[in-house]
């Protein structure tokens, strides 16, 4: 899912699984040729504890468990909604805008600085409108401290995480839509959580509230810059965010709103990821927000991908394919293919001509691949493809035509994956 140089998320657990398959033919028969044969490692599930299917397999979660949601926040309402609100309190609707500024604009909820509300209100305005949200439980700093990771306390317990990362020009957050995910990918420690529930709209949102204030206080890269805001937000955290679709979408419009609306965010600069949930990305399309959609493909052809991406099981690579498509023939935005490259696993030459056949079938110009190289854990099936390998995938890619750039991962010292901090806390 992303822009993955700011995704860094995927790494996956450390595992002593040895290679168990070896073959030197693609599916469709193609041979390897000479020097090019190489393994083909199989994904394998590890450390899952969620219900298994007839197969072995844990089952994909769609269903939101039935778990109570945090309190109303300021975040979850329209500007209309929150004015109705203030009104019903019995004050004017005009106090509303003046809160959410606070909110938005001063990245605040302490009502001693809300210094243009009478006294008399403060306290109980902002005690209805900001019920408790995100406890800090971790910060750790990495990239001289241009990266923080966070791990966040739900009011329920539940944890979180969120990425905060200065880059030259722009300062990024990688933010969770999910406590924990339904979508069993083998390489994901949040996968083998399984999902414990969806967050909130406001949940969502004030992970990039705290983020604002952080950058405000000068903890990201020891920099204070006069008005400088997080300017990219990509969901790529813990969770499917499609999977958390009304939610998600809700935060996507509290993001891009002008203040006091919203934080007036600009929706070219927010991303939004999926493992291809076919139908919500077809939702998403008739939105018609210029959002950035990034697929996280990480394999071309359905043998492999069935295992590596268990949603594939529902929803086929072509399918997916077409309806990225679909989201850049609606938008005029282009498509991000997200690519972890695997060790002997997904790093085939012939994976590469495959894609750029695949893509290049759909038309040109409409789609950018991403391949990110695995965090390297020697003695582990997921660990990073030789740079050799790597680079000829990309080579391949830019041959067929494929706009393809090349990532780094963030924040690999402190577990940088996301779901590997929650998972050890
Ligand atoms: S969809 Fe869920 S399990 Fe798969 S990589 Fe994303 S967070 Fe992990």
């Amino acid at each position: 899912m992303v822009d993955m140089a700011e995704n860094p998320r995927k790494t996956p657990p450390a595992s002593t699984a040895t290679a168990p398959v070896t073959r030197a033919t693609d599916p469709s028969g193609r041979p390897q040729a000479g020097p090019q044969i190489r393994p083909q490692i199989r994904p394998q599930t590890e450390g899952w504890s969620q219900k298994a299917g007839p197969d072995g397999r844990p089952l994909l979660q769609f269903a939101e468990p039935k778990k109570s949601m945090p309190a109303t926040h300021l975040a979850d309402l329209t500007l209309e909604e929150r004015t109705a609100a203030v009104v019903a309190a019995g004050l004017p609707g005009y106090r509303a805008a003046q809160v959410s500024r606070h909110y938005f604009v001063h990245s605040t909820t302490d009502p001693e600085q809300m210094t243009d509300l009478p006294a008399s209100i403060r306290s109980g305005l902002t005690a209805s409108l900001f019920p408790p949200l995100l406890t800090e439980v971790k910060r750790l700093k990495t990239d001289n401290g241009d990266t923080i990771k966070f791990l966040w306390r739900l009011f329920d317990g539940a944890l979180v995480e969120s990425v905060l990362m200065r880059y030259p020009g722009r300062i990024t957050l990688c933010v969770s839509s999910e406590a924990g995910c339904g979508m069993n990918c083998p390489f994901c420690a949040t996968g083998q959580q399984g999902l414990t529930r969806n967050l909130s709209t406001a949940e969502i949102v004030d992970q990039v509230v705290q983020a604002n204030k952080v950058v405000a206080s000068g903890d990201l890269g020891g920099v204070v810059r006069e008005g400088e805001r997080v300017s990219n937000i990509v969901f790529m955290g813990m969770g499917e965010p499609l999977a958390n679709y009304n939610r998600v979408l809700s935060a996507v419009r509290r993001m891009i709103a002008d203040a006091p609306e919203g934080l007036g965010m600009s929706a070219r600069h927010i991303t939004v990821s999926s493992v291809g949930l076919v139908p919500a990305i077809r939702r998403l399309t008739a939105e018609k927000i210029p959002v950035t959609f990034a697929l996280s493909l990480h394999a071309p052809d359905d043998e492999l991908r069935d295992e590596l991406i268990p949603v594939n099981s529902r929803w086929k690579v072509d399918e997916a394919l077409d309806a990225a498509y679909e989201f850049y023939a609606a938008t005029g935005r282009r498509v991000s293919i997200e690519y972890a490259l695997i060790k002997d696993m997904n790093d085939h030459g012939w994976r590469a001509d495959l894609l750029g056949e695949k893509l290049n079938a759909r038309g040109r110009g409409w789609v950018h691949v991403n391949p990110i190289p695995l965090n390297p854990t020697p003695g582990s099936i997921w660990t990073a493809s030789e740079p050799d390998v790597t680079h000829e995938f990309v080579r391949r890619l830019e041959a067929a035509g494929i706009v393809t750039t090349l990532r780094d991962t963030r924040g690999k010292e402190i577990d940088g994956a996301c779901g590997q901090l929650a998972a050890a806390d």
